[in-house]
């Protein structure tokens, strides 16, 4: 029997009295966090679809997700209020400003019943994460899709002047799920100063913790002069919570109380919270996991090079890869391949994402990619702008 077939108390119980509770759960967690498949995926199946980190939450916070058990018969609301207090205090805002969401689909989704009514408009990027504009079909709002640039970023631009009276909200996804680019600090600036204050700007981050690029910037830079700026992170990313379920967003004492009308009553989980607690006291875990994530994803592009594939440069933890035919078969050779990819994204369907996971992960990936689609020696690794813009 494996440590991860027994029972907490038993592995305790074989390893002796002497071990403290916390090294049992760091054993215990060893082996989850890096080798258990969830429930219904088989076991040995390369994850690189969900732009998640294969690696799990820090040690720290594997610690405190087993000793949440200790508080698990109690509604966690002290807890909830400490997690508010430490991400305001982070932000330099204060506990009003914040509000958590179960993962930050949660946060999308407040924001959408908060700010948008029947026949308003959301306008988004075209392609970018789509559960803003699921969402926006229950409140009975109108898309407009503005298309990316020829350099597959948000046209900030196209997308300030698509905002009138009429408008509820704007979604600005950066890093962009799933191209993977950035809007810098300059053209975020500019655009919040054109957008009317009367339409709510919903910058997304949940990538945010993967960009090095120096002109990149959070919006959190202009949250004090932009009243109608909601910022949303998510500890599914970096911090590797994918499955733990915890969002929020940070923006004016109005914009929260908005969104706080359609919060879930008691959303908040005693063991992510802690998880929360311990991930932000961790200091070392963002760096750490950014310059494993990148170094990885620089090696994976160096490869494409030389293969002389066109992909797509990337700030976050997966990557666009041109395969100059229909995604859809390739996604479903992958499958059989035991290898899951990212989605088909219809306004870039020979384009394949795939997520950035350990570094054995990504080289099966890459010999399956050769085998599925060699290189046919047409495809050129040269971004030339005018080449680059989507089918
Ligand atoms: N925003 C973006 C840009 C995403 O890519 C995702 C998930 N992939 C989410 C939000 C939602 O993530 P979660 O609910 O796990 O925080």
């Amino acid at each position: 029997m494996t440590p991860a077939n027994l029972s907490r108390r038993q592995f305790g119980r074989r390893l002796g009295g002497g071990l403290s509770a916390a090294f049992v759960a760091n054993e215990l967690f060893r082996g989850v966090a890096h080798a258990r498949q969830p429930k219904g995926v088989p076991e040995g199946v390369i994850q690189l679809n969900s732009n998640e980190n294969p690696y799990g939450p820090s040690k720290r916070a594997q610690r405190a997700i087993s000793g949440a058990r200790k508080i698990a018969a109690r509604y966690p609301d002290a807890l909830e209020t400490e997690v508010i207090e430490t991400i305001a205090r982070l932000h330099s805002v204060a506990p009003e400003q914040v509000i958590l969401g179960c993962g930050s689909g949660e946060v999308l989704r407040m924001a959408d019943m908060a700010f948008l009514a029947p026949g308003q408009y959301v306008v988004v990027a075209n392609p970018t994460f789509e559960a803003v504009l699921a969402y926006a079909r229950v409140t009975r709002a109108e898309p407009v899709q503005v298309p990316q640039t020829a350099d597959f970023r948000h046209d900030l631009p196209a997308m300030a002047a698509a905002c009138n009276l009429r408008t509820g909200l704007v979604y600005v996804c950066n890093p962009n799920n799933p191209t993977g680019t950035i809007v810098t600090r300059a053209e975020l600036q500019t655009f919040l100063d054109r957008v009317p204050l009367s339409v709510t700007v919903l910058v997304d981050e949940a990538y945010h913790h993967f960009v090095e690029d120096p002109q990149y910037a959070s919006a959190f830079a202009f949250l004090e002069k932009h009243p109608n700026l909601v910022v949303v992170r998510t500890f599914s990313k970096v911090y590797g919570m994918a499955g733990m379920r915890l969002g929020y967003a940070v923006a004016a004492r109005e914009k929260i109380a908005a969104m706080r009308q359609h919060l879930i009553w008691n959303n908040g989980n005693a063991a992510v919270l802690e998880a929360a607690l311990a991930s932000l006291a961790d200091a070392d875990h963002v760096p750490k996991h950014r310059r494993m994530n990148n170094d990885l994803r620089r090696w994976l592009c160096a490869e494409l090079e030389r293969d002389a594939r066109r992909y797509i440069p990337s700030h976050t933890n997966f990557v666009m890869i041109h395969l100059g035919r229909d995604v859809g078969p390739v996604i479903d050779a992958f499958r059989s391949r035991n290898i899951l990819v990212g989605r088909r994204f219809p306004s870039m369907d020979q384009w394949m994402r795939i997520s950035i996971g350990t570094e054995k992960e990504m080289k099966a990936f890459l010999a399956a990619l050769r085998q599925i689609v060699p290189v046919s020696g047409g495809q050129s690794a040269s971004l030339a702008p005018d080449s680059r813009r989507a089918a």
